[in-house]
């Protein structure tokens, strides 16, 4: 009877534990990739790439730390390759399970997986083109199902979901896993709210534990008010140097908050009308996906859409899709701005721009993204006064300008005041998804300032939690 006693109290036990394994996003803002065990469900948040100076790192290749097969479900947070990425791969190992996200990730995640596919699947050598291929990415959408933002999805009998508005792109989630009243929060990444385009960043008061971002955990944006003046002047001082302007920007999200912000600027007469090349095929196509789910911008931007006025449309604006056309932007005279991927310059069509332009002094580089360490983007962001560019050495004599208030992720203080929020609930605090000073600086700020409990997990390292 006592033993019969003691393996049910056991199975109790057993019952309300839950494990999460970190099996990417450590030590690296990219890569994240992490598993939950909950009431016998094998669930991951995120499969995404590692990333650094090349699209895709060695390490990606390496084995899962589980059995593809034996997932469940798939939570993607939001439509960035370092988030999703990796699904061709854990397709092509046999997951046949769910993959779940708000609707506009699953609408991002088609151009965003081709576009991988594209470059990764011309590797042979290491056979990327079986995992790339086009019936991978087939399968993938197959078992995805979109959900708009508080849908409340049972996904076994005591376990629910929802995804929470994290103001980082176009339909990015947090994930809150909710099991025998506690709440697990994954973040994903938390956006510099306000963003000109999205809504703000949901607060959350009520998580038991938290496994969040820490890309910029250890500094701080400078302001964001000063952000759209930064950018007139920039403008401004390059036309009236007759020169161009060139903008390496991520594809998803910058892109379009850029496109935004430049109608604005050009509508209220902010700088003057001039041609401005939006030359990025995946960005034009991402556009079409923003077009598609304007209720998932917020008001201001809605706002702005009336009967015959588009969003990301405006005069002096030129989406160039094919490269005939791209060449021609080097005949179309000065004053001009150039919009290209890819953010950090190790490849698409900015490096031939950057290339043409960066040895003229009257030419512009405005750098509005995060910049990996080690890729040209951040040589540079770092003043250096020559740097190669795709094997090419290319001199530096354009001026470089940075506008950080552009990022898409909260900074050191927006991070304190998100977990704030919820201080007085948290238990446990996972600080993931950042450079390894970045992630110490802010779990040791967290302890330091609202005396929480907050690790930076290692890679594999697993956690039992106690709900
Ligand atoms: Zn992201």
């Amino acid at each position: 009877m006592k033993m019969l006693y003691n393996i049910l109290v056991m199975e109790k036990i057993a019952e309300k534990t839950v494990q999460i394994t970190f099996c990417g996003g450590t030590g690296s803002v990219t890569g994240a990739n992490f598993l939950l065990e909950v009431d016998g469900k094998k669930i991951l948040v995120d499969c995404g790439l590692t990333q650094g100076v090349k699209l895709a790192d060695d390490v990606n290749w390496e084995p899962f730390p589980y059995d593809p097969k034996t997932i469940d479900i798939l939570f993607i947070t939001h439509g960035h390759v370092d988030h999703l990425g990796r699904i061709p791969k854990l397709i092509k190992e046999g997951f046949r399970g769910k993959i779940y996200s708000t609707e506009p990730t699953l609408g991002l995640a088609l151009p965003m997986l081709e576009d991988t596919a594209e470059i990764l699947g011309k590797n042979t050598d290491l056979g990327l083109d079986k995992i790339y291929s086009e019936e991978n990415i087939k399968i993938a959408l197959s078992l995805w199902q979109g959900f708009k933002y508080h849908e409340n999805l049972k996904i076994t009998e005591n376990v629910t979901v929802n995804f929470l508005n994290a103001g980082h792109i176009l339909g990015s989630a947090m994930v809150e896993f909710v099991y025998n009243g506690k709440k697990i929060l994954f973040t994903g990444d938390l956006g510099n709210s306000p963003s000109p385009i999205l809504p703000d960043t949901e607060i959350v008061t009520n998580a038991d534990y938290l496994v969040m971002e820490s890309v910029y955990g250890d500094r701080n944006h400078e302001s964001r008010d000063d952000r759209r003046r930064l950018l007139a002047e920039t403008i401004q001082d390059n036309h009236r140097r007759k020169g161009t302007l060139v903008i390496p920007t991520f594809s998803l999200e910058r892109s379009q908050e850029l496109l935004f912000e430049l109608d604005g600027l050009v509508t209220n007469d902010r700088i003057p009308v001039m041609p401005i090349f939006f030359d990025s095929p995946l960005a034009i196509r991402l556009t079409e996906v923003f077009k598609q789910y304007t209720n998932y911008l917020n008001e201001n931007a809605q706002k702005m859409i009336s009967p015959g006025k588009y969003l990301f449309d405006f005069p002096g604006l030129h989406n160039t899709l094919k490269s005939e056309e791209s060449k021609m932007i080097g005949n179309v005279p000065n004053p001009k701005i150039v919009i290209a991927g890819s953010g950090m310059s190790t490849g698409g069509r900015v490096v031939h721009h950057e290339k043409h332009y960066l040895p003229d002094p009257n030419n512009t580089i405005l750098l509005t993204g995060y910049q990996s360490i080690g890729t040209p983007g951040r040589l540079i962001q770092e003043g250096l006064k020559m740097v190669y560019i795709t094997g090419d050495e290319v001199a530096i004599r354009a001026h470089i300008v940075t506008i950080s208030g552009y990022s898409g992720h909260k900074d050191s203080d927006g991070l304190l005041n998100f977990v704030e929020a919820m201080q007085d609930k948290v238990k446990k605090i996972f600080v993931v998804m950042g450079e390894p000073k970045s992630s110490m600086f802010l779990a040791q700020k967290l302890k330091d300032n609202l005396g929480l409990e907050a690790y930076v997990p290692n890679h594999g390292d697993s956690v039992s939690l106690v709900c």
